[in-house]
C-alpha cells in the first residue's frame, strides 16, 4: 500500500517522498496502521529496516491535530548518536507543521535543554539518564504526554538503563500510548513488555537475530598480531570505501585509529572515552565522507544510519552473537549492499562458531594471495608488535627489510 493510504497527515507523506521514500518498507506499512489505531505496539525489526520513519509517521500525523504548547511525544534511546538522529528524521519529515522538538542528551549543558522543556516543545528524543535528571530537577513537565517510544530498547537493557527507564516510565501519564521497538527480543525486554505495555500489538520484521540478504559475510583467518596490517592491505585496494570498523575496547579503538592514521588514511574514532563533541565530529566527518574510515566501539554497533557504508570490518569478534548482527546492520541499509568482514585470529575460532551457530550458516573463508600472513611467525624479533605494523607508517616484510608501504594523506585529528 502507497503511503497516501496509510492515513498519514497529508504533509507528512509529501516530505517523506520528497525524502526520496517511494514506497513504505515492510515495518512501515505494518506499524503505521497499528499505532494510528491507539494500540501499544512491541515491534522487533532488523537493524536499518526503516523504523524511526514507521513510529515517526504516525506519531507525527497524532500530534499535528494536538494542541502547541505542551510535550505529546517522548521517544527515548540509548545514545546520543541515535537520539541525534533520531530528531534529525524528525525535522526532515515534520517540516513545515511547525512543531518543535528538543534533544535531551548528556554531556552538555541544562540550560538550553531546560529552555526547551519549559516552552512545551511537542516532540523530545532523549537518552534515559538525563531526562531522568530533568524529571528529577522539574524541568520536563510530561502532563501531556500521549505517545511513548522506547527505541532500541534491548540496548538500553544492556547499557544498565531498565533502572532509569522504570523511573520516568512510573512519572509519566497511564494513559499514554507505548512503542517499544527492539531489534532481539531477549527475556528481560519481553518482561519489561509485559509490565509496561498495555495489550500490545506485536509485529517482527526479518527474522529476529538474523542478518540482512543484501550484505555479504566473509571471514578472514589471521594471526592477531597480523590483523593491523591486513586491515591496511584491505584499506589501499578498496576504491572510494567507507569503512566502520569494530573493536572490542576503547583502547583498542584508540590504538587502531592512530596505526590506520599513521598509515595516510583519514580517520575518525567514535567510542565513551571521547567527549560529545569529539563525538559529534567524528559523525559528521564520516556521514560527509571527509574520512573514509571509523573506528568504533558497540557503541556504535546499533541503530546508526550512515547510507555509504560499504564495508563494516570486524576486526575482532563480538562477543555475542546478538552484536555481530547489529554491527553489520550498520551496513546494506534500506536495501543497499555492502560487505562485512571478520577479522578472525585462532583465539576467537569459538566465538565465531558460536556466532556461525546463531546465524545458521558457516560464512565463507578467503586468503587473501596477496598478503604476508607470516610475518613476525618464524622471527619473532622482526614481528611488529601486536595489532600494530608499525607506528610510522613503515612495514616490516618478510625479509625484514623494512619498507615505506603507505602513502602520507590526510591530517592527524
Ligand atoms: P532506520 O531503520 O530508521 O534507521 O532507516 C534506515 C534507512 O532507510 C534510513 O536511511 C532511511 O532514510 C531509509 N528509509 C526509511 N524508510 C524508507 C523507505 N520507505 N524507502 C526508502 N528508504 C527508507
Amino acid at each position: 500500500m502507497p503511503f497516501h493510504q496509510l492515513g498519514l497527515a497529508p504533509t507528512l507523506v509529501q516530505n517523506v517522498l520528497k525524502l526520496g521514500y517511494k514506497t513504505p518498507s515492510p515495518i512501515q506499512s505494518q506499524a503505521i496502521p497499528m499505532v494510528l489505531s491507539g494500540r501499544d505496539l512491541v515491534a522487533t525489526a532488523q537493524t536499518g529496516t526503516g523504523k524511526t520513519a514507521a513510529f515517526l509517521l504516525p506519531l507525527l500525523t497524532k500530534l499535528i491535530e494536538k494542541p502547541r504548547g505542551k510535550t505529546g511525544a517522548l521517544v527515548l534511546t540509548p545514545t546520543r548518536e541515535l537520539a541525534n538522529q533520531i530528531e534529525t528524521v524528525f525535522r526532515e519529515i515534520s517540516s513545515g507543521t511547525k512543531l518543535r522538538s528538543a534533544l535531551i542528551v548528556g554531556g552538555v549543558p541544562y540550560f538550553a535543554q531546560e529552555r526547551a522543556l519549559r516552552s512545551g516543545v511537542e516532540f523530545v528524543v532523549a537518552t534515559p539518564g538525563r531526562f531522568l535528571d530533568h524529571l528529577g530537577r522539574g524541568t520536563a513537565n510530561m502532563s501531556a504526554l500521549q505517545m511513548l517510544v522506547l527505541d532500541e530498547a534491548d540496548q538500553m537493557f544492556d547499557m544498565g538503563f531498565l533502572p532509569d527507564l522504570k523511573r520516568i516510565i512510573a512519572r509519566l501519564p497511564a494513559t499514554r500510548q507505548t512503542l517499544l521497538f527492539s531489534a532481539t527480543m531477549p527475556p528481560e525486554i519481553a518482561r519489561l513488555s509485559k509490565e509496561m505495555l498495555k495489550n500490545p500489538q506485536t509485529t517482527q520484521v526479518g527474522e529476529q537475530g538474523k542478518t540482512v540478504d543484501s550484505v555479504s559475510q566473509t571471514v578472514y583467518p589471521v594471526p592477531a598480531h597480523r590483523k593491523s596490517a591486513l586491515l591496511l592491505h584491505m584499506l589501499e585496494q578498496w576504491e572510494k570505501p567507507s569503512v566502520l570498523v569494530f573493536t572490542r575496547t576503547k583502547h583498542g579503538a584508540k590504538k587502531l585509529a592512530g596505526t590506520i592514521f599513521d598509515a595516510g588514511h583519514g580517520v575518525a574514532e567514535l567510542h565513551s572515552n571521547r567527549s560529545p563533541t569529539q563525538r559529534t565530529k567524528a559523525m559528521q566527518v564520516f556521514r560527509s565522507g571527509t574520512v573514509p574510515v571509523m573506528v568504533a566501539t558497540n557503541i556504535a554497533a546499533r541503530g546508526l544510519d550512515v547510507r555509504h557504508i560499504t564495508h563494516v570490518v570486524n576486526f575482532d569478534v563480538p562477543g555475542a552473537p546478538e552484536e555481530y548482527v547489529h554491527r553489520i546492520g550498520r551496513t546494506g541499509r534500506a536495501g543497499d549492499t555492502g560487505d562485512s568482514l571478520v577479522l578472525v585470529s585462532p583465539e576467537e575460532n569459538s566465538l565465531l562458531n558460536r556466532i556461525e551457530r546463531q546465524l545458521g550458516q558457516r560464512l565463507p573463508r578467503k586468503h587473501l594471495d596477496d598478503f604476508d600472513y607470516s610475518v613476525g611467525m618464524s622471527r619473532k624479533d622482526l614481528a611488529p608488535p601486536r595489532d600494530q605494523p608499525s607506528t610510522n607508517g613503515a612495514m616490516i616484510t618478510k625479509g625484514g627489510v623494512k619498507k615505506k608501504a603507505y602513502r602520507g594523506q590526510g591530517k592527524r585529528r
